[in-house]
């Protein structure tokens, strides 16, 4: 028989690009030929990626095109600059259809991988007689949430009284201020790209996921089950990086040296560090940054906190310097290399904003977690966190933001968040649970685990695809 050929288009924004080009490499082991269609803006990305698979009988295959759009600095979605700004990017994105079917003719691959947001595919795929699946860039638990509060009205007095979510197979509660607000002209645009999205990937021939079975097994079960969705999980994919130069550049290269980080990380104790990270999108205000820097102070943990490049001026003065001087404080300006970080045994805690990939990191590297949700799913992702797997703690009363912003908590909150997530009791429970998920985790890619064996049902099933 001959070797499948298996096309993957990601979303060019990190969250979604590293997963997916962690798959690529993952399938690439698997002896199956691959080829990662992207951009040119953005294919620098995946370089690493590909360095990966030198050794395998099929190395990934680059291909770029070109993504021309009238609108200068709207080639790919790192600058949240506006919701107007993001849903003229994702209409833009149907431009790259007649390429990327021109692509599909000439190779004839067996399988197009491609994400929720390039719903066109599904149409691609039937005019070429092959399957078409979908990547949401989520897990399991955050899609059966968000199917099940999709028009519902909740019986509720104000946005922040709890209502449950129907039809789960857990207790979840969740406030009107947590779910995502798309009333409004300037939501128009989105919404229709969502909704596309939702109904391409109902019709795609199935939905792989960035997830293992044992993180949320009545969840694969209901999406599987009731929502009647083929899918397959088989990751977690950043298992898959296991060295250090592996670790340590996914998606972007690091701002800070690595041997330096190891060394600072080395120098404290097992479970004494706590690294704070907003992902790559999330916008957090000066003031926001502000309240930060005192909380981790008056935390008194040792800490590695990532902020964007030029947001030094935020932060009170003298912090860096003094939280230097104690050894208490890296701060890393720019890019982290956060699996890396969040692998090491001196990391016991972390501020995250849920984003899906953060949370597989965390939960991969057994660490407990603070969960400061934003916006898109990060609220349901946060609700499995801290209620269901209870291996974190959340920050109460923030609400959605239309425009990915992180503002208005303050110091003392934030103190005792983190207080309690490092704390040997209350924390150390959290750590132990994490721990146990961590082992599954590992356990799930080995050969022989649930991941591993659904991506060997995943190669099947391709192999077998019938029109
Ligand atoms: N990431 C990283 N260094 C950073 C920020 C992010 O390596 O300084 C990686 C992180 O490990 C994760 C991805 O970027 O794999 C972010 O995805 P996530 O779903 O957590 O959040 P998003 O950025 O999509 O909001």
């Amino acid at each position: 028989m001959t070797t499948s050929h298996v096309v993957f288009l990601p979303f060019m924004a990190y969250g979604h690009m590293i997963p997916m080009a962690d798959m690529a490499v993952l399938f690439a082991s698997r002896g199956l030929k691959t080829t990662i269609l992207t951009t040119s803006s953005t294919a620098h990305r995946l370089a690493k990626s590909i360095h990966k698979t030198a050794g395998f009988a099929h190395q990934i295959a680059l291909h770029t095109i070109e993504f021309t759009t009238e609108e200068p600095g709207l080639d790919n979605p790192d600058q949240f600059i506006s919701i107007d700004h993001f849903s003229r990017f994702l209409e833009a994105l149907s431009t790259l259809q007649e390429p990327f079917e021109r692509f599909i003719e000439t190779t004839k691959p067996n399988c197009i991988v491609a994400d929720m947001f390039f719903p066109w595919t599904t149409e691609t795929a039937s005019k070429f007689g092959i399957p078409r699946i979908a990547f949401n860039g989520t897990g399991f638990f955050p899609l059966c949430v968000s199917e099940a509060v999709t028009r519902l009205q909740p019986n509720v007095s104000s946005d922040s009284e709890p209502f449950v979510v129907p039809h789960l197979p857990h207790e979840i509660k969740l406030t009107r201020k947590q779910l995502p607000k798309l009333e409004g002209e300037e939501f128009k645009v989105f919404l229709k790209v969502i909704i596309q999205a939702v109904e391409a990937e109902a019709r795609s021939y199935g939905v792989i996921f960035n997830s293992f079975y044992e993180l949320e097994p009545e969840y694969v079960r209901h999406y599987r089950e009731v929502m009647k969705r083929k899918a397959w999980h088989i990751g977690p994919v950043s298992l898959y990086s296991k060295t250090i130069e592996e670790k340590v550049e996914r998606g972007k290269k690091s701002s800070i040296d690595e041997h330096e980080c190891l060394k600072w990380l080395e120098s404290k104790p097992a479970g004494s560090v706590v690294y704070v990270s907003f992902g790559s999108v999330v916008k957090v205000t000066s003031g926001q940054l502000y309240e930060i820097a005192l909380g981790l102070e008056a935390s008194l943990s040792s800490f590695i906190w990532v902020i964007r490049d030029g947001q030094e001026a935020s932060i009170p003065e003298g912090f860096e310097a003094r939280m230097e001087a104690e050894g208490r404080g890296l701060i890393i300006k720019g890019w982290a290399p956060q699996v890396l970080i969040l692998d090491h045994e001196s990391v016991g805690g972390f501020v995250t904003h849920c984003g899906w990939n953060s949370v597989l990191e965390g939960v991969s590297g057994g660490v407990a977690m603070v969960a400061w949700p934003v916006m898109a799913e990060q609220f349901y992702n946060a609700k499995l966190v801290t209620d269901v797997l209870r291996i974190g703690v959340s920050i109460d009363d923030v609400g959605w933001s239309a425009d990915s912003t992180c503002e208005g908590v303050k110091q003392a909150v934030i103190e005792r968040a983190v207080a309690r997530v490092m704390s040997v009791e209350e924390g150390g429970d959290m750590r132990m649970r994490a721990r146990v998920l961590q082992e599954k985790a590992k356990t799930a890619v080995k050969e022989g685990g649930s991941s591993y064996s659904d991506l060997t049902i995943f190669i099947e099933n391709i192999k077998t695809f019938k029109k």
